[in-house]
């Protein structure tokens, strides 16, 4: 059967290594017992994203000076992805979700918030959060209700965001508000916001019908003043939130498609191995 990786000869070599490292990896620590007892208590799989961390397993596209993998690919990404899914979904799913909407500060950040808040995802020391979503804004976030109102070289920041992946778990993420309403999404910007800093709450979502080891929660910003060094990319960051949310969106979606294709061929392996055992005449 042709190998879909040989499709991109420039990185075949390279990318069928590192899903021989993640498979073996998974393999080695995944069980579905831990799986289901983790998805039952609605608890993230601490020890196992900190192993995928020092392995550089967390984000392979991301060069190694912010402790990502260094492949010069987002494919290397879909490929961890797929393969940790394949050999277990809950717990696949859950440590691949960990660094969610890093990619966007990789992308948009300064080199200082890049250097300061990257690595510690990667090492698997800490989650990210992306909080674009509000009770009454989800597919169609061009008007926010969460509102940064700018006094001076900061912003008072007033709101709340809701189905945020990782905010019960995550020292920090990125959050999107609306900086000047009147302009809608052309007045969105980025922040960097820190969950323990004073006026931000965050609620623990419990009782999802599935990926129950994927925390998910609702984010309270009760006049939270956010200094400018906290807009993603300083200064030239005011007023680009929707814009690079979208673009970090059109990059992001690949994800949930590689977890669907482990999802998919976890399922094929299980009734292939069945099939083969089960003695029916
Ligand atoms: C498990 C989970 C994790 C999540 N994680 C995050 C996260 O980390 N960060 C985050 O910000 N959000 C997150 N979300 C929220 C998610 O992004 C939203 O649920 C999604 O954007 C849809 O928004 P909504 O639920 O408000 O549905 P709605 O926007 O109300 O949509 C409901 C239905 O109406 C349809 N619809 C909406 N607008 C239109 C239109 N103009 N024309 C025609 N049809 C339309 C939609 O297609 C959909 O079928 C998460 C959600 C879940 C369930």
């Amino acid at each position: 059967m042709t190998d879909i990786l040989d499709l991109f000869p420039q990185y075949a070599e390279e990318l069928k290594l590192l899903r021989k490292t993640a498979r073996e990896f998974a393999q080695r620590n995944f069980s579905p017992e831990l799986a289901r007892e983790l998805d039952k208590k609605e608890e993230f799989p601490w020890d196992l994203y900190r192993k995928a961390g020092e392995l550089g397993l967390l984000a392979p596209s991301i060069p190694t000076e912010y402790n990502g993998g260094g492949f010069s690919t987002y494919l290397a990404d879909i490929v961890v992805t797929e393969e940790l899914v394949r050999v277990e979904p809950t717990l696949g799913t859950a440590i691949m979700s960990g660094p969610f909407s890093s990619h966007l500060l990789y992308f948009f950040g300064t080199e200082e918030q890049k250097k300061k808040y990257l690595p510690p995802v990667y090492k698997g020391e800490t989650t990210f959060f992306g909080a674009y979503t509000e009770p009454e804004h989800g597919t169609d976030i061009t008007q926010l209700n969460t509102v940064a109102e700018r006094k001076g070289d900061k912003f008072i920041i007033r709101g709340m965001k809701t189905f945020i992946t990782n905010a019960p778990t995550a020292k920090y993420g990125v959050l999107l508000a609306q900086t000047e309403p009147e302009k809608r999404h052309r007045g969105q910007t980025l922040f960097i916001i820190h969950t323990d800093w004073p006026g931000v709450t965050i609620r623990k979502l419990t009782g999802k019908m599935g990926q129950r080891s994927i925390p998910v929660g609702e984010i309270y910003l009760d006049n939270v003043e956010v200094p400018i060094d906290y807009v993603v990319g300083g200064e030239k960051g005011i007023n680009q939130g929707f814009y690079w949310t979208l673009a970090y969106f059109n990059v992001s979606r690949i994800g949930p498609a590689a977890m669907a294709v482990g999802l998919m061929l976890s399922a094929f392996d299980k009734a292939l191995e069945y099939a083969k055992k089960r003695v029916q005449w």
